[in-house]
């Protein structure tokens, strides 16, 4: 089962998370084709996102939708992570060029340097007028280094717009996606972020280092294959983790796809009755296939032209009619 463990250590002013992405993440290669899915790295980068989305949204705890998006300008355009405040996520990704076994970062998604990691913050219930809240980062570091892990892009996030010190491991295979996010908690106070640095301000930075440099030796090996227990013990043996009990009806990180035939009708709206009366002339029908979870929806003649008909002048019995 998918799980996400939280804990902190004890009297000192770090927290931590883990994710185990297991059954879920088998579910999304699954819809998508399994290995055929997407090239082998660009598989991986998308677990690596979907596990980092998790462990954000668990920490941001956001009343809406968490959204990675990775804009390539290489042969992949576009990697996508979406997860809910409660842990549903899906992904998908838009390769238009062949991608090598070994790509990493920068030959994947920054291949002239234009790639871009943006974090979208959705609210659930959003405002008339009100915009969701959008935090963009290069994929290059301080000194124009390209970043070749998608950890280092989002920690880079974490510190610049989050104002919080993060550590992140990332890794992904076939069968599980995973991340381990240690995180320096945000001093309480105003101003205490950028204030003057305080006895004990320093003892919390030494404290967030030691932990954050333990959590820097686990290995995407270790990650992949330890369960839970086994792999903070390694990592923290010295510490004192406590671990937080789930709450009774906490959801653990699932997938889901929030996709519908009522979306996409008014997709096939906004594309206009001419150009959706085109297709079905020439094919019979519209086929839409979800770019999340591979579910295709199916429009023929009779749907097209419920679709484009105003509500007012359809036939008696029709869905028009309550
Ligand atoms: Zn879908």
């Amino acid at each position: 089962m998918s799980e996400l463990q939280r804990f902190l250590f004890d009297g000192v002013p770090v927290r931590g998370a883990l994710v185990r992405l297991t059954d879920a993440w088998r579910e999304v290669l699954a819809r998508r084709g399994g290995a055929n899915a997407y090239p082998a790295p660009v598989r991986s980068v998308l677990g690596e996102m979907a596990a980092a989305g998790v462990l954000m949204q668990s920490s941001l705890r956001f009343e809406g939708a968490l959204v990675l998006q990775v804009f390539g300008d290489g042969p992949v355009k576009l990697a996508v992570a979406e997860v809910q405040h409660d842990l549903a996520f899906r992904v998908t990704a838009n390769v238009a060029g062949d991608v090598a076994a070994d790509a990493q970062l920068e030959a994947m998604l920054n291949v002239h340097g234009g790639g871009r990691c943006a974090i979208t913050l959705d609210p659930q219930r959003r405002q008339p007028g009100q915009q969701p809240y959008q935090g963009v980062v290069p994929l290059h570091g301080d000194r124009r280094e390209p970043l070749q892990q998608l950890s280092q892009v989002l920690e880079h996030y974490m510190l610049q717009s989050e104002q919080l010190d993060t550590k992140l491991v990332l890794a992904a295979d076939d069968r599980i996606a995973a991340g381990l996010l240690i995180q320096r908690m945000p001093a309480s106070g105003a101003g205490n972020l950028s204030g003057p640095r305080n006895e004990d301000r320093i003892g919390q930075d030494e404290d967030y280092r030691r932990i954050a440099m333990l959590a820097a030796t686990l290995t995407s090996d270790e990650l992949l294959t330890l369960p839970a227990d086994a792999l903070l013990r390694r990592l923290f043996w010295e510490e004192s983790l406590r671990r937080f009990e789930p709450r009774a009806g906490e959801p653990a990180p699932h997938f889901a796809c929030s996709c519908s035939r009522e979306r996409v009708g008014r997709m096939l709206l906004g594309l206009g009755a001419r150009e959706v009366g085109e297709i079905v002339a020439e094919q019979g029908q519209v086929e839409i296939g979800c770019e999340f979870c591979g579910l295709k929806y199916h429009f023929d003649r009779v749907d097209v032209g419920g679709l484009f008909t105003p509500a007012g002048a359809q036939l008696p019995g029709s869905a028009a009619v309550h």
